[in-house]
């Protein structure tokens, strides 16, 4: 693709925080961006130049949207297909595409494409009853998590069950719905990993980061992670791998478990930018919004070694309270989403702490 020129508009699905930090890193760049989100007070909404307020399946929306962005691009993963046919069908291009998103909408799609593109995975079984959710328990050792196969996120839609009996249980406290039943993974810690893909097809993979969640929701993230030796090759090898299969355009984040001799699975990938990246815009030389951004545009990739250590840790639900003191910690970075209610559990902000390397 043509380097997309500054002045250009660039489209987000999505309004959330990651859609206001994607909007800012586009700003800087000099371009517009314009995004699609049903509400009306969405964090992107008061830093974009235009914010379409309609339904992400709106056929007027899409249009008026496909005919003034230069490329079109998401922040969540559960974008409507058909929203991304409509665009894909008035021409304008879509990054990261269609195939992207049907395999990270899917747990078993997710899992499948993994293992075929040589991603290893614990090994997993789809269930859409409760006697085959019981099967599967069994063929897997009878301990197994239990998820949802769509609309799962921050820990929701899953249960454990410790037996074939408990396992037909969860499938019908879960709602009935399909879902991938997974062997445990037994990890001593979980890492991630933010990498980019160009139209070109060049890549770069940022340092790992380590993640400690609370409750499902990602707490706390420290980059760059201390690693054993070959394991940034092989995280390395992994994001290719997976770039490679998809044909990804942008930024993906990939979830890690590192078991106890140090070999990496992988839990799940965003297509999008992620979480566990919230560290790069403190602490790489390009930050994993720019980043997207120049990858989407056409652009080249930027350097993404680390300039420091950062502990990034999420501000959730009344957390956002303590802003003053942390305004006031001298090593300390702080980003508001601008949200106007502060729910339990919900992301309102982030803290990047800053450290020499
Ligand atoms: P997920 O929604 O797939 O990201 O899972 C949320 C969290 O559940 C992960 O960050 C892990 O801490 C844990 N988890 C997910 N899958 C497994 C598994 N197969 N074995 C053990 N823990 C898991």
């Amino acid at each position: 693709m043509t380097p997309l020129a500054p002045g250009s508009t660039i489209g987000i699905l999505g309004g959330g925080q990651l859609g206001r930090m994607l909007a800012l890193a586009a700003a800087r760049l000099g371009f517009d961006v314009a995004i699609l989100d049903p509400e009306p007070d969405c964090p992107a909404s008061r830093v974009c130049a235009l914010h379409l307020c309609a339904a992400y399946d709106d056929p007027e929306a899409l249009t008026r949207l496909a005919r003034i962005s230069g490329v079109v691009t998401l922040e969540f993963e559960n974008v409507p297909a058909g929203a991304l046919a409509i665009l894909i069908g008035l021409g304008v291009p879509v990054a990261p595409g269609a195939q992207a998103l049907a395999v990270a909408q899917d747990r078993v799609e997710e899992k499948s494409f993994l293992n075929a593109a040589g991603a290893p995975t614990v090994a997993f079984a789809a269930a859409d009853s409760p006697q085959a959710a019981a099967r599967a328990s069994a063929d897997l050792g009878g301990r197994v998590l239990i998820k949802t196969r769509r609309d799962g996120y921050d820990g929701k839609g899953q249960a454990w069950a410790n037996s074939p009996e408990a396992a037909a249980e969860v499938f019908l406290s879960l709602g009935g719905r399909p879902v991938i039943v997974e062997a445990p993974a037994p990890f001593r810690r979980e890492l991630s990993v933010i990498a980019a893909r160009g139209w070109s097809g060049a890549s770069a993979t940022f340092p790992l980061a380590e993640n400690v969640h609370r409750n499902g929701i990602l707490h706390l993230s420290s980059a760059p992670a201390v690693l054993a030796p070959g394991q940034a090759n092989e995280a390395g090898r992994i994001a290719d791998r997976i770039l490679s299969g998809l044909g990804y355009v942008g930024v993906i984040g990939i979830e890690l478990f590192e078991l106890e001799d140090a070999s990496l699975l992988v839990n799940e990938i965003a297509p999008r930018v992620h979480n566990s990246g919230h560290w790069t815009q403190d602490g790489a030389a390009t930050d994993q919004f720019e980043q997207h951004i120049r990858a989407v545009a056409g652009w080249s990739l930027g350097p993404v070694e680390a300039r420091a250590r950062v502990e990034m840790e999420n501000l959730l639900g009344e957390a956002v309270q303590d802003w003053p003191a942390i305004a006031g910690e001298s090593n300390a970075r702080l980003h508001l989403y601008g949200k106007r209610k502060a729910r339990e559990g919900r992301k309102m902000g982030h803290v990047n702490r800053v450290f020499p390397l």
